[in-house]
């Protein structure tokens, strides 16, 4: 089950600007809020995303994540990552954002030129 919350309700609970995330409890199933105002493939990509970090666990990584992610939607996963390098999202992840943005730059300009 997942929990749609506003990029404000998203901020007031968690701090910061995250499109989704995965909140684990001792005693109670994991759950899933994503942002309610993402375009639908970033949304598409981010759920699956945040529930492949329900099926990993509370140790799981975000490469095991961000693999189920790419696997649902390639192009949301493209543009999830266009829409993180905005400098505060970045702040957020910077190695990944920057590592990731970086080589699907280098992917797109080895396409499209
Ligand atoms: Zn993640």
């Amino acid at each position: 089950m997942i929990n749609y919350i506003s990029k404000s309700e998203m901020i007031a609970k968690f701090k910061k600007n995250y499109f989704g995330l995965v909140e684990f409890f001792v005693q109670a199933e994991p759950k899933v809020y994503v942002r309610n105002d993402l375009p639908p493939l970033v949304a598409k990509f981010v759920e699956a995303h945040e529930l492949q970090h329900v099926k990993d666990g509370v140790n799981g990584g975000e490469f095991s994540a961000f693999i189920a992610g790419v696997k649902a939607t390639p192009l949301g996963a493209l543009q999830a990552v266009l829409m993180s390098l905005s400098p505060s999202r970045l702040k957020m992840y910077p190695a990944l954002a920057s590592g990731i943005g970086l080589s699907l730059s280098a992917i797109l300009l080895i396409i499209f030129s």
